[in-house]
């Protein structure tokens, strides 16, 4: 754990809980009401305690704070930067890697969502909180059991390494140069992406027991990843075209903000869990996104429907390959000029 996470955590009030031998440790950086602190206090301990995943950690802490304002400068920077501070819940990538298992709220969003969506019922509010530590412990687990988010999340890719090689080189502006490797790593991420909030969002609801196993739930997701999918595809490739007006846009949704992974990875996990009943979650998240991909792409073609993402293969609506490739010729042209 870095300096001054240690040395903030000396003066923060917390509050230490013992559950069948386990640890539960909750931070109070918060000047939030006490009222929507001891809900969160009281979800993590509900979930913690019966949760699957919660049960293979034997310290989990959770901060309740209202900023985060230097967290990135200090070392810890969001997992995969999906979400940022538009997150109710966040994990840091330095943190799981020096092995804690520490989940931050973002209480000034939680309370905006609250605001908005469900007056006031401590119920409601309850539940959901539930299901967003879930989601967060999911994650956790990926961390740790899957190899390709844990691998310090390098960019591998001949075609993508060359494309970066190029971009440096040659004269266009700064921030041209910028605007296309953020492109370049967001598509990387992309394949990651999937996989690892799929795999959370999967978890966050069947945890709810909100994800039956039916041909009506299958369409549902399908059309859902399909949309989201169509939407991306067309502003990218606009963006690519050349057409500067989708900037804003593109950015924002091929980062996340629009809920993109969420969509699509959720119809990614359930697809082929739907299509392959033997299969397991742990299954699943061990699995390369390489073969992760091939699997789906079997998968949803036995349901008889086209998929929506591909790597190599061209088929899918978003194509890994298809999108490096026309990030190459939008280089290429800018190059040119
Ligand atoms: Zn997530």
């Amino acid at each position: 754990m870095g300096f001054w996470r240690k040395y903030h955590e000396m003066f923060t009030k917390k509050k230490r809980y013992n559950v069948d031998g386990r640890k539960l440790i909750v931070f109070d950086e918060s000047k939030a009401d006490d009222e929507i602190k001891n809900i969160i206090r009281e979800s993590f301990l509900e979930v913690c305690k019966n949760d699957k995943i919660a049960k293979n950690f034997r310290v989990i802490k959770l901060v309740m704070q209202d900023k985060f304002v230097g967290m990135t400068t200090f070392g810890p920077t969001p997992v995969f930067h999906r979400g940022n501070d538009v997150s109710p819940a966040m994990l840091f990538h330095e943190e799981l890697r020096q092995n804690e298992k520490m989940i931050h709220i973002n209480i000034p969003k939680l309370e905006e969502l609250f605001r908005y969506n469900y007056h006031g019922s401590a119920s409601f509010m309850k539940k959901k909180i539930c299901s967003i530590i879930a989601h967060e412990l999911a994650h956790i687990w990926n961390f740790y059991v899957s190899n390709i988010l844990s691998n310090g999340r390098k960019i591998s890719g001949r075609l993508s390494n060359r494309i970066s090689r190029l971009m440096k080189s040659v004269h266009i502006s700064n921030e041209q140069k910028e605007n296309l490797e953020a492109l370049r790593v967001h598509i990387h991420n992309f394949k990651v992406a999937i996989m690892d909030e799929g795999l959370a969002k999967y978890y966050e609801l069947a945890s709810q027991k909100e994800l039956p196993f039916e041909k009506s739930k299958f369409d549902e997701l399908y059309v859902k990843a399909k949309n989201v999918s169509g939407d991306l595809k067309y502003m990218w490739g606009h963006y690519m075209g050349g057409d500067k007006w989708f900037e804003s846009k593109l950015f924002s949704a091929i980062t996340g903000r629009t809920g993109l992974y969420h969509h699509i990875g959720i119809h990614v996990v359930y697809t082929i869990l739907y299509a392959d009943q033997k299969i397991s979650l742990d299954e699943i998240r061990k699995m390369s996104y390489f073969k992760f991909i091939k699997k789906y792409e079997s998968c949803v073609k036995k349901e008889g429907q086209q998929p929506v993402v591909s790597l190599t293969s061209g088929k899918g609506i978003l194509d890994y390959k298809r999108m490096l490739d026309q990030l190459m010729k939008l280089y290429n042209s800018l190059v040119r000029k």
